[in-house]
């Protein structure tokens, strides 16, 4: 996999883990018997451990160094974070466990659901219920294109748990010589209830492609150039198909020359081009310019994405989704 992130130099990669549909199985971390996570000396690890959630389209990305205790635990973290990105995963055709799509349910009775069968690989979408119609299809005059309006429910979610899924990627990546400055972050995560006082949890969210998404899952490290830069000093990007998630990786204490950083400090225009699909055709993925959510509280609240804009331009048949948050 190719990455093209503007950064002015600021940002290096130290780390890329990328997977899609024909590649072989990856494997991270070393299997020398001890966890990452809990550091317990030869614990067990009967569990085939994903790097990335099996749910959101990992299917080759395993963890040689995360034990089966830690990987009961951390599948609380992941089943927010898939619970929040659900009715995404619908849209973008993500598979799940057994290779199921994921269908997202909208308000009432109207629901839509995604289908990917067919030769050559085709996508469909069924829509049931009577209300669909107060929601569209409606022609923009200046435009040109349908326009249709898919209201998606307040399906809950813990927002901590699903920031601690994707510190937990992040840090599953990390380098050996980089454990020791994250050494609170790994405690973090192993205390589900943990009560401390983060005002801000920053997450980056941004889309590309949504209705026809390749099936590829990636996580990338980027570690800053300069150490007396006011910027994070790891930061983690990780994409499944249409869907892209931007954390800094919160270090013990290399960003503490740094003041205050405000929400949505760091954003990345983040665009990968996976080498070769089945037909060994490249794929150019170019996310959006990402939205800042704050996922810090403990008490579940509703998924972010009120609902979805599917514009369709008639002459040349260009299907496109716009997400609308909440709020
Ligand atoms: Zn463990």
């Amino acid at each position: 996999m190719r990455i093209d992130v503007n950064v002015d130099g600021r940002y290096d990669i130290l780390r890329s883990v990328s997977a899609s549909v024909g590649g072989k199985k990856e494997y991270v971390g070393t299997s020398k018997g001890v966890c990452r996570f809990c550091e317990v000396d030869s614990p067990t690890f009967k569990q085939c451990s994903h790097t990335f959630p099996e749910a959101l389209g990992n299917k080759w990305v395993f963890s040689r160094d995360e034990c089966d205790c830690c990987n009961a635990l951390f599948s609380k973290y992941e089943t927010a974070l898939v619970d929040c990105l659900k009715p995404l995963l619908t849209m973008g055709g993500v598979k799940g466990k057994k290779r199921i799509p994921q269908s997202g349910r909208t308000l009432g009775s109207t629901y839509i659901k995604h289908s990917n069968s067919g030769e050559p690989r085709r996508q469909s979408w069924h829509c049931k219920g009577e209300s669909l119609s107060d929601y569209g299809p409606r022609l923009d005059q200046k435009t040109g294109l349908m326009d249709m309006k898919l209201p998606i429910p307040e399906i809950p979610f813990v927002p901590r748990y699903a920031y601690k899924a994707l510190a937990k990627m992040g840090y599953a990546l990390l380098p050996d010589d980089e454990l020791k400055n994250y050494a609170m972050l790994k405690d973090w995560l192993q205390n589900p209830k943990d009560q401390l006082n983060f005002p801000i949890l920053d997450v980056q969210l941004s889309f590309a492609s949504i209705g026809n998404a390749p099936s590829t899952v990636s996580g990338v490290l980027l570690r800053r150039t300069d150490s007396a830069d006011e910027i994070p000093h790891i930061l983690f990007i990780f994409s499944a198909g249409s869907i892209c998630l931007q954390i800094d990786l919160m270090s013990d204490h290399l960003e503490d020359h740094i003041s205050l950083m405000p929400a949505g400090f760091v954003k990345l225009r983040w665009t990968s081009v996976i080498e070769g699909d089945q037909e060994g055709k490249a794929i150019k993925l170019t996310y959006s310019e990402p939205v800042t959510l704050n996922w810090n509280s403990s008490d579940p609240s509703p998924q972010p994405i009120e609902s979805m804009n599917l514009k369709f331009n008639p002459i040349t048949r260009v299907a496109s989704f716009h997400p609308n948050l909440r709020g």
